[in-house]
């Protein structure tokens, strides 16, 4: 018999999910709310509708992480970034698209597809039993989400991110910064060493909180805020609070030595922390922030130690419905808990159209193996799709996790390539490469498993 798979929610995840599943001969229902229950962010009741940029941004498959993506998608017949190409707009080196007529040939292949059937309806509650994959979004109806979090708890759903910006740790200078826990706290040296240090002299604390004050920040949409101001305060608004927040709370100087001036007390420290287990990423500790980008940069590169930070992704505070994926699911994306539940999209702990799609292709895949009693290859960790999908299920750490957008520090390093900035475009080249090699060889296989 025919097996039936049952996906909530039609955007970027849960359309490419039903096309992956489908094609491969499953019956795919799908459950979508709009245009009946709609959301702050969304405008029609298309599939596959971009919420707010029109870009996937950067196509560039030898030197950027989401690139590659794009180019790992496509190899799998991905029907985002197919329709994608189809309506692509001049955007230099971006892969920008004209929104409405991508939307609509997304709905129109999924409603023309013969094994998908789709129903306009919101879901409320977990399903018992069949195969389903929910993939609704950051913006979950309300029903579901609390469905949700009956079953995870409810300290493993957020429905705010508070994303600290992310280092590349080669990027950083270690002859101005130092590794120490405040105080040397921690059984092992690893724990007594396990924060990242900037100091700052009172000049430089000044000219810090000036810049942030004056910086150009991005306003909360209507309703975006309800609930979120009693858990983590933007770091220009403890400024705004009064010049001293800041080095009273997220950059006080105590417990602290510098190892470079162990004479010279700091006026205030800004402190980073590991982000990934390779140690390739660090996030700065408390500094969500609603700064724009551009803004961003400039403030956090007057951090001593920074001047010269390249950024895996800078911080934010959005309206965002997501689990604590490393804790809640295997690496099937299944919900441990309850194993006929998939989890795929921005819900998993990824952030943006291309990774959630990306999330989905695999979820799709995942579903596919399962059903029809095949073991699925393991997802290499050397591709972008296996970095990804390895962080949100087992790499991040779990007591921190924030959602994630794709980037190279996702990667286990190459031997033998040159760290640093000079080598970067060396190193990046040689990790799409491998990629590549990888990507093909998986897809290969789960075609020699199928046949
Ligand atoms: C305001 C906002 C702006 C954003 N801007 C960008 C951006 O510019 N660039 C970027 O890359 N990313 C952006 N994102 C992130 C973006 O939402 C995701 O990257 C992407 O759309 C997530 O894909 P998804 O498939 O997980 O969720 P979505 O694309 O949101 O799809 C989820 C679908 O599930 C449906 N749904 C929800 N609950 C139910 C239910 N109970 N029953 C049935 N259906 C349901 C929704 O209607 C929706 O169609 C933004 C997010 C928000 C909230």
């Amino acid at each position: 018999m025919t097996q039936i798979l049952n996906i909530i929610g039609g955007g970027m995840a849960g359309s490419e999910a039903a096309w992956q599943a489908a094609n491969a001969g499953l019956q795919v229902i799908m459950h979508e709310m709009r245009p009946k229950v709609e959301t702050f962010a969304h405008r029609t009741g298309h599939l596959g509708e971009m919420v707010c940029s029109n870009s996937f941004r950067s196509d560039d498959h030898e030197q950027n992480a989401v690139g590659l993506l794009h180019w790992e998608m496509l190899q799998a017949d991905g029907l985002i970034m197919k329709t994608a190409y189809k309506h692509r707009l001049p955007a230099g080196g971006a892969l920008a698209v004209d929104r409405d007529p991508f939307a609509q040939s997304v709905t129109a292949a999924l409603t023309a597809h013969p094994n998908i059937r789709i129903v306009y309806d919101e879901v409320t509650t977990l399903p018992d039993d069949g195969h389903w994959i929910i993939a609704t979004g950051p913006l979950t109806s309300g029903a579901l989400a609390d469905a949700i979090k009956a079953e995870t708890g409810a300290e493993a759903l957020a429905f705010f991110d508070a994303i600290a910006p992310i280092v590349y740790h080669d990027s950083i200078d270690m002859d101005v910064a130092w590794m120490q826990s405040r105080y040397d706290k921690g059984a092992t040296e690893a724990e007594r060493t396990a924060y990242l240090n900037c100091p700052m002299t009172k000049d430089q604390y000044e000219a810090f909180i000036d810049a942030l004050l004056a910086a150009d920040k991005t306003a909360f949409k209507e309703g975006e805020t309800a609930g979120y101001f009693d858990g983590c305060l933007p770091i220009e608004v403890m400024a705004e609070r009064g010049r001293e927040t800041l080095r009273f709370g997220p950059m006080k100087p105590v417990g602290l030595t510098n190892a470079h001036q162990p004479d010279q007390k700091p006026y205030a420290v800004v402190q980073l922390r590991r982000d990934n287990a390779l140690g390739t990423l660090f996030n700065i500790v408390g500094f969500q922030t609603k700064m724009k980008y551009a803004a961003q940069k400039s403030v956090f590169k007057m951090i001593p130690g920074l001047q010269d930070a390249e950024f895996a992704r800078l911080g934010g505070i959005h309206r965002n419905t997501f689990l604590n994926a490393p804790t809640l699911l295997d690496d099937q994306m299944r919900l441990r808990s309850r194993p006929n539940i998939r989890f795929a999209g921005q819900i998993t702990g990824v952030e943006g159209y291309v990774e959630s799609a990306a999330m989905g292709l695999l979820a799709g895949r995942m579903a596919v193996a399962e059903l029809t009693g095949r073991a699925l290859p393991p997802v290499p960790n050397t591709t972008a799709m296996g970095a990804l999908v390895t962080h949100i299920t087992g790499g991040a750490d779990a007591k921190t996790f924030q959602p994630m957008n794709v980037n190279f520090g996702l990667f286990p390093p190459l031997e033998g390539v040159k760290s640093g900035r000079r080598g970067r475009k060396e190193r990046y080249k040689a990790y799409t490469d491998r990629a590549k090699i990888d990507w093909s060889a998986w897809l290969e296989q789960m075609l020699l498993d199928a046949a």
